[in-house]
């Protein structure tokens, strides 16, 4: 099955002369219908949610809430259960600080992987319990024997990425599920990294949380989700104060509307939304498995030719990987490689990425990541490597 590349008709930002765009993984570039999405709010039904009952409010009420149906239709799940967020961090610590304060006292424990973004550690860090960590061997693939034994220890939540944004590996979520409700701990599953790519679904999954960020899905930025299993959801204190969260204020009492919107206070991001909506439509027509198996040529390609560099190392060898490369050149810091890359137009990203403990782990200080969109092709790739000798020569 074949996919037909994504042009840059369809994703304006890729017409850029020399632009060669390897860093989805930190954002995605955003779908026309995205963008015609939300200048169609601006310019024409903008207006407030859920309160005005004259013609565009009811026109902005019914794209925000298409867009939660067009999500809750993506992850599988209801639209009961899809609460409009930021973006994914601010999903992951509205489940700290909500869920986390009712559930997790001082002495509990919540398990997290040592490939895990800052954003799935710092929140825990926050609630103040003790926090342990599912090691990762040195191919990039979590040991699941020490999961086991972490999970004699009764945690209370597995928090887990789906993807790992800096070693590309696809994790067995679904069996880090099972394994952890079998030992009564509630499971959230950072998928940032994951949308963009696979199909999720929440049931198949069976995990209790799943994140999701719009930016790393060809949709704006600024939008986020939070899947959360009703009962879960019902029974959680809410996040925020404000307007839309509420039943009835009084000065002695407030009773809160039900979920999703209890978790939604204040005017959101409706443009955002409506953009994100428009984003999802578009994954959603598309052949996606043609797409990953573009995705997995085009990263095999990229994982082979960049192994042919004397000098590379790349760190990430899981079988079961997507849209992630991440390497090293002997003697070349990834800084000054995405220094003298970005002046050949190539745009990929050097540092930490956000999970320092996975720089420990492999004792480095950075990588340089390539990272791949449906719209990347073999001649990014071929580009990159050309780029990659520029770097090479400059550090002969
Ligand atoms: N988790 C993972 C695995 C990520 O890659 C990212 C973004 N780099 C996040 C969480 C946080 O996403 P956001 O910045 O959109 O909240």
């Amino acid at each position: 099955m074949s996919l037909a590349v994504p042009s840059s008709t369809e994703f304006p930002t890729l017409s850029r002369e020399g632009l060669v765009y390897l860093d989805t993984a930190a954002t995605s570039q955003t779908v026309r219908p995205a963008l015609e999405a939300m200048d169609r709010y601006y310019e024409t039904y903008r207006a407030s949610i859920h309160r005005g009952i004259y013609a565009i409010a009811t026109e902005a009420t019914d794209a925000y809430e298409l867009a939660r149906e067009r999500v809750a239709r993506f992850t599988h799940s209801t639209v009961g259960e899809t609460v409009f967020t930021k973006n994914a961090t601010e999903a992951i610590n509205r489940v700290a600080y909500s869920w986390g304060r009712a559930n997790v006292g001082p002495d509990d424990l919540v398990v997290i992987s040592q490939m895990e973004h800052h954003a799935n550690i710092v929140p825990w860090q926050l609630l103040g319990c003790r926090l342990a960590y599912i090691p990762m061997g040195d191919d990039g693939v979590l040991d699941l024997d020490a999961y086991d034994a972490l999970l004699e220890q009764s945690p209370k939540l597995v928090a887990v990425a789906h993807v790992s944004n800096v070693v590309g590996t696809i994790n067995p979520v679904a069996e880090i599920t099972r394994r952890a409700h079998a030992a009564g701990a509630v499971v959230l599953v950072d998928g940032a990294q994951a949308a963009p790519h696979l199909v999720i679904d929440v049931q198949d999954l069976d995990c209790d949380f799943y994140v999701l960020s719009s930016h790393k899905m060809f949709g704006p930025t600024g939008t986020g989700v939070l899947y959360g299993r009703k009962n879960l959801l019902e029974a959680m204190p809410p996040y925020q104060g404000g307007g839309d969260m509420i039943a009835n204020v009084t000065f002695e009492k407030t009773l809160y509307n039900q979920v999703p919107y209890k978790f939604e206070a204040g005017t959101p991001n409706i443009a955002g939304v409506a953009g994100f909506g428009a984003a999802i439509d578009y994954l959603s027509s598309i052949d996606r498995q043609a797409a990953l198996a573009h995705e997995d040529d085009v990263l095999a390609y990229a994982t082979a030719r960049v192994r042919e560099i004397p000098g590379s190392r790349i760190i990430g060898e899981a079988r079961h990987k997507t849209g992630v490369l991440s390497f090293l050149i002997e003697g070349v810091h990834p800084h000054d490689a995405g220094t003298i890359l970005d002046q050949q137009g190539i745009a990929v990203r050097t540092g930490q990425h956000c999970a320092q403990p996975v720089m420990d782990k492999f004792c480095i200080p950075a990588t340089i990541r390539a990272s791949l969109g449906i719209y990347n092709t073999r001649q990014d790739i071929d580009a990159l490597v050309q780029g990659l000798q520029k770097v090479r020569e400059v550090f002969a």
